[in-house]
């Protein structure tokens, strides 16, 4: 048995933790209040912070930044930029609108999506989750479309009151279609993610999420074994994944409902 010697000189780790689908707005605030306490209380003592969309149930634009709600969590994103740790985000489907006014003012920096980042020499891919639900295809052309930049410029040139009116319209359509899908075709489809992980070169980890069904799953392909870490929604409580040296674990948060 080797001696792994004297712990006492070694440094606390700072671990790296990963979010998605908060879906942030004015109708949860027990909810921004608990992120809120999470960035000061366990963000803080963390390497960095990656939020893999949704963080915003939706997303206007970037002139609705003076949102009340908005502000208190661009003022807690750019205190904690500033105290050192690293915040990145990514676009989600309710958020993908997004840009770079929000961003230099909370801090954060805009990863693509997938983006491939090295862990602790590990490989770590990441992710939304939606462009993997390839099985629901009227959910892809629609993604397609909003993702257009022609489309984008077109929508951002209307007045803020009117697209947040448009975006209410749309979300009531897709709750609407959503109840007539099946649980399959609402999940990643497992030929997507064999894709996705051979176009990556077998990393390590995939970690994603977009499906609220949060989960470990294994992943044997061509000979690589891999892990696909689901990240779960913040809406019975909160949940993030920490990583470190030893490997990622994922966690509650109480969450008081009002
Ligand atoms: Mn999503």
């Amino acid at each position: 048995m080797k001696n792994l010697g004297d712990k006492s000189g070694s440094r606390a780790i700072k671990p790296d933790l990963f979010i998605s689908d908060l879906h942030l707005c004015a109708s949860r605030p027990h909810i921004t209040s608990a992120f809120l306490h999470f960035l000061k209380h366990t963000v803080a003592n963390a390497n960095a912070l990656y939020m893999l969309g949704d963080l915003f149930d939706y997303w206007a634009g970037d002139d609705d930044v003076d949102d009340i709600t908005h502000q208190s969590i661009i003022d807690a994103f750019s205190s904690l930029a500033n105290s050192g740790v690293k915040l990145y985000f990514m676009h989600g489907n309710r958020d993908f609108l997004i840009s770079s006014k929000f961003c230099t003012a909370a801090n954060i920096t805009l990863l693509q999506d997938p983006c491939l980042i090295t862990l602790y020499g590990k490989s770590v891919l990441l992710s939304h989750g939606d462009g993997l639900c390839t099985d629901d295809f009227a959910y892809q052309d629609f993604r397609l479309l909003v993702r257009d930049l022609k489309w984008q410029t077109d929508f951002l040139s209307l007045p803020l009151e009117t697209r947040k009116n448009q975006i209410e319209t749309i979300r009531a359509r897709s709750e609407n279609e959503k109840s007539h899908k099946s649980a399959e075709i609402m999940d990643v489809s497992q030929d997507a993610v064999s894709h996705l992980l051979k176009k990556y070169h077998y990393p390590d980890l995939l970690i994603h999420g977009h499906t609220h069904r949060p989960n470990q799953h294994s992943i044997q392909l061509d000979g690589h074994n891999m892990i696909r870490w689901v990240l779960g929604d913040w809406y019975e409580q909160g949940s993030y994944l920490s990583c470190d040296e030893q490997g990622c674990k994922s966690n509650a948060i109480k969450t008081n409902a009002a």
